[in-house]
């Protein structure tokens, strides 16, 4: 059953800008990101009503495994879904999706449940999901007629953006903050040729002056505030359902920064219901640093309200204190009856080294939802015969230095749980011989 609980189609055929407060349209070649009329977020609303008479699941399985572009990118698969009357020409793609949805048995266990995925966005082009939403918001740049996108970022969006302009051959422009950021991500922007700004501020304040430079020199802005990435960042949800052959799993988890991977869910999610793809709405659990946790806060007091924070924590990509898709988030979490969760820094460590050990890997902030589930299984939310697909949101290798320091014990106020030792020997036989015969005889005992 889908419990939704409104149902604004629009009548007309072809795709609009709408405000989620007050219901306004503006037409799609309009830039904007804000309402004019009330200040509230935009949505790309679709002709739900139109697409029902021509999409199904048969239609969708049929493009699986084309070699055929856009069609062979895990985003624009969908198109129809996400940006149907996009000019094919302008559209920028890698191609960008088609992630591994890892079955995980051994951290199921660990988790207390019996069945557990996770999808995989750190196999994107740029190593995080950012892409998904970089190839929606350049190909609307460049429809549009812009020649140069701009963006604030904690790196991971600045590292998509840098490399999804360069690709299309337009100008890009990061913000980065002034401390804490991964060094996988500041690389990627700097060789894929973006203008790249340190700025002696934190995330929050960096997206206010992003978006005040931008409009007075009329480039394009591809925060998430940018509708047109949530609509490429819903093919998360489309294509894992996919990949589950269109069953619902009953809980989706994931880390919850800016918030604009969670508000795409949602939108995702209520759209797919809405168009008989799926039967039922699975549950959204949001999960957040303890030290960055604004959507906790407003969640614990039944959403009286956002309170911005000053953020902290080692999980630098959801290290944001004013998440910019709050009202989005609120909604999601409304439509799918969602959850929200906070995890410490010590908690997203240890789940991280567990991930890592399997061979799967992610960064910091991904961890987030394996760390969260075993919480909300312990708090008996979630349930353990229930299936959960946990999302993990970038790779391994965007930040080493938390890797290496957590397994050397050099991360201040964590304590490595899952720790792995750097052996060091001289070139001596038998001193390495002597290190692989205690570190056999410990894995064995
Ligand atoms: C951007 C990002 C997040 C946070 O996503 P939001 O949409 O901002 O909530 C989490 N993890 C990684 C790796 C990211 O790059
Ligand atoms: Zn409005």
């Amino acid at each position: 059953m889908c419990l939704v609980n409104f149902s604004k189609t629009v009548e007309k055929m072809n795709s609009v800008l709408q405000c989620m407060d007050c219901a306004q349209q503006y037409p799609m070649t309009q830039v904007l990101y804000n309402c004019e009329k009330c200040g509230g977020l935009l949505d790309v609303q679709h002709d739900l009503t139109g697409l029902r008479k021509t999409i199904d699941r048969a239609f969708f399985d049929r493009r699986l495994g084309t070699l055929q572009a856009p069609y062979n990118s895990g985003v624009w698969r969908y198109k129809e879904l996400i940006y149907p009357d996009v000019d094919p020409q302008h559209i920028v793609s890698r191609p960008e999706g088609n992630t591994n949805l890892y079955r995980a048995p051994r951290l199921a266990k660990w988790a207390g449940v019996e069945n557990l995925y996770l999808k995989h966005e750190g196999e994107n082009p740029t190593g995080s999901f950012k892409d998904r939403g970089m190839t929606t918001g350049v190909t609307q740049a460049r429809a549009l007629g812009m020649t140069r996108a701009a963006c604030a970022s904690t790196g991971n969006t600045s590292a998509s953006l840098a490399a999804y302009t360069a690709w299309a051959d337009m100008e890009g422009v990061v913000f980065f903050q002034n401390k804490q950021v991964a060094m996988g991500k500041l690389s990627q922007a700097i060789a894929y040729g973006a203008t790249a700004i340190q700025i002696n501020a934190d995330f929050d304040r960096n997206l206010e002056l992003v978006r005040e430079i931008s409009l007075s020199l009329g480039i394009y802005i591809l925060n998430s505030v940018n509708p047109f990435r949530l609509e490429g960042q819903k093919s998360i949800m489309i294509e894992t359902i996919q990949q589950l052959d269109w069953q619902v799993p009953d809980w989706i988890v994931c880390p919850g920064g800016n918030l604009g991977n969670s508000s795409a869910f949602g939108k995702a999610l209520y759209e797919l219901c809405e168009l008989g793809l799926i039967e039922r709405m699975p549950r959204l659990a949001i999960i957040q640093a303890e030290g960055a946790n604004p959507l906790y806060r407003s969640y614990a007091n039944r959403f009286a309200g956002l309170e911005a924070m000053s953020a902290e924590t080692i999980a630098t990509a959801i290290k944001i204190g004013n998440p910019v898709n709050y009202a989005k988030a609120v909604r999601a979490l409304r439509w799918t009856d969602g959850v929200v969760e906070q995890v410490s820094d010590q908690e997203i460590m240890d789940a991280k080294a567990l991930i890592d050990r399997q061979g799967i890997g992610c960064e910091p902030a991904s961890a987030c939802s394996l760390a969260g589930l075993r919480k909300l299984v312990d708090q008996g939310v979630v349930k353990p015969h229930e299936t959960v697909v946990g999302i993990l949101t970038g790779h391994l290798l965007k930040d080493p230095d938390a890797t290496i320091n957590y397994h050397n014990h050099t991360l201040p106020g964590i304590e490595a749980r899952y720790p792995n030792w750097l052996h060091r020997a001289e070139a001596s036989v038998a001193e390495i011989t002597q290190i692989l015969q205690s570190v056999h005889s410990r894995s064995n005992s």
